[in-house]
């Protein structure tokens, strides 16, 4: 049984790296992977970083901070929950190898990270700007229009005074809708993409976008995405405790 399991992992991970591959060749870019495994073994995550995978994507600080020091300590951990004023000390104090924070959300959650960072040896941890595409109130992150404290956040990121925070890019959660809605266009990319372009364009820089999951990932990398988000596609459904 165990077994089984293992062989269906990595089959599964390995149908899903072939079609990235396909794409990177294609549009000549890379594109990461990050194995989305909240509520997953540490056997499993295991299995998989035997398989070469390196990028893990956590939503639970606890969680993160637990399957980072049982793990092998050069796993690249995304954290990609909600992000909470008073985890900030803890995430980056605890967390081993916390590569990337996907889910910033205010300005003053990139201070509290960068002066905390501030204290402890390592590199410097890649961030990415979450952004509320749909402004559905029960999503976090930035209102997409809401452009002054976007920009306020960005030119903090690129400030000489941040040194441990390295601006990286721009991420999203589609809805559901416009996800199972796959004919053409992906309005809720879309979007990302667009404010991509400004800002890019603003600050002579070159953000990466955050986007897809299981259900999507294929049309958010045909609308630029660099970065897809992978849970249940390889891990089957999770169950939550
Ligand atoms: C859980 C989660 C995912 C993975 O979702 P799947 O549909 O299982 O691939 C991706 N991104 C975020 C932010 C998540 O919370």
């Amino acid at each position: 049984m165990k077994n089984q399991r293992k062989l269906k992992l990595i089959q599964s991970y390995k149908q899903v790296v072939d079609q990235v591959k396909k794409y990177e060749l294609e549009l000549n870019k890379k594109i990461r992977i990050v194995l989305v495994s909240k509520y997953q073994s540490v056997e499993d995550i295991q299995h998989l970083y035997d398989e070469g995978a390196l990028h893990f994507g956590e939503n639970y600080v606890q969680e993160l901070i637990f399957k980072s020091q049982k793990l092998p300590s050069d796993i690249k951990w995304h954290f990609i929950g909600n992000l909470q004023k008073n985890k900030c000390n803890e995430i980056i104090k605890k967390t081993k190898n916390l590569h990337t924070i996907e889910t910033l959300d205010s300005l003053l959650k990139a201070v509290k990270l960068e002066t905390c960072k501030r204290t402890i040896e390592g590199k410097k941890i890649k961030i990415f700007l979450q952004i509320n595409v749909s402004n559905e109130i029960t999503k976090s992150g930035f209102k997409y229009d809401n452009e002054e404290d976007i920009q306020k956040t960005i030119e903090f990121l690129l400030s000489e005074e941040c040194k441990f925070l390295k601006l990286k890019g721009l991420m999203t959660i589609g809805s559901l809708n416009n996800s199972l809605n796959n004919n053409s266009l992906n309005e809720d990319f879309h979007i990302l993409s667009e404010l991509k372009k400004k800002m890019d364009k603003k600050y002579g820089v070159d953000l990466e976008l955050s986007m897809g999951m299981s259900n999507d990932f294929l049309s958010a990398i045909k609308q630029g995405s660099t970065n897809v988000r992978i849970g249940s596609l390889i891990f089957g459904a999770r169950t939550e405790p």
